[in-house]
């Protein structure tokens, strides 16, 4: 179990950074912070020997974690670091949940015009998204690595898919929630799923809000559960990295999803998204 150095930017591949922000994994800021945040079962004396660091790739901006779990300390984080109960129940306290994920639904019946249409969602967690768009007559189906997730959705009826190389070409739209930022690849969402989506279809992901995240890190920053949680949130998005990835895909960015479902309130949703950024709409060519 280890951290892993990066040395390129995981988006373009660019060798040049600035250095956001840099602590050592000792300094009670963040030792703190892992200590409560994870009830006690970080290991942080493991840490002790590494540094928690932000750089800035010079050429697409992406700001991302210079030190990142490798594939066993991954393993460990989400399966037993992160208590399958706790984060159960963390998801079931959410309020407004179901009030986001009924404007996503809405909004992908509009841009389909209630044709019967199939969706894959990615990271699909214990499946609250896909249970409430089943309920208001969509056709889902959730791929998840967690067994435990996995065991839970389909006890509640949401058809799980295992191999990928089964689908292809079977799916009209995409859906992930918060689970890109967490990926230490962000190309590899884009291979492994892309086949998956037919020509014309779409993709729709969340992920934390980067804005003004870069002025925030000054000495006085505090690591915490945002756009940069430490382990967790190992790349943050902004528009030029999903530049760089859709015109290396062949996908668009849809800037304006009002215009499938014209209002003023959705218009203004748009232009708040077009700083904040904490979601994308993408097409395929
Ligand atoms: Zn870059």
């Amino acid at each position: 179990m280890q951290l892993i150095e990066r040395t390129n930017c995981p988006v373009c591949f660019n060798s040049k950074f600035k250095i956001l922000f840099s602590i050592s994994y000792k300094d009670e800021k963040i030792s703190k912070f892992l200590y409560d945040y994870y009830n006690g079962n970080m290991p942080t004396n493991f840490l002790n020997k590494y540094d928690y660091v932000l750089l800035e790739c010079n050429d697409c901006k992406l700001i991302f974690q210079k030190y990142i779990p490798d594939k066993e300390f991954s393993i460990e984080l989400y399966d037993k670091i992160i208590s399958p109960e706790k984060s159960l129940q963390k998801k079931i306290d959410s309020k407004n949940l179901n009030l986001k994920y009924d404007n996503e639904i809405r909004l992908i019946k509009k841009i389909f015009k209630n044709k019967k249409i199939r969706i894959l969602e990615f990271g699909a967690g214990w499946g609250f998204w896909a249970s409430r768009a089943k309920e208001r007559g969509l056709n889902v189906d959730a791929f998840e690595l967690s067994k435990n997730r996995i065991d839970f959705m389909k006890k509640k009826g949401i058809n799980v898919i295992e191999d990928l190389k089964k689908y292809i070409n079977q799916y009209d739209f995409i859906y992930s929630d918060q689970t890109i930022e967490h990926i230490t690849d962000p190309h590899q969402i884009f291979k492994e799923f892309l086949p998956n989506l037919k020509k014309g279809g779409f993709i729709l992901l969340n992920y934390p809000s980067s804005f003004l995240l870069k002025y925030q890190l000054t000495k006085n920053y505090i690591p915490n559960k945002d756009a940069a949680h430490p382990l967790e949130h190992i790349n943050t998005f902004n528009r030029k990295s999903f530049d760089y990835l859709t015109k290396k895909y062949d996908l668009n960015i849809i800037n304006f999803k009002s215009k499938f479902n014209p209002s003023l309130k959705n218009l203004l949703k748009d232009l708040k998204n077009w700083f904040y950024f904490n979601n994308v709409l993408i097409k395929k060519n």
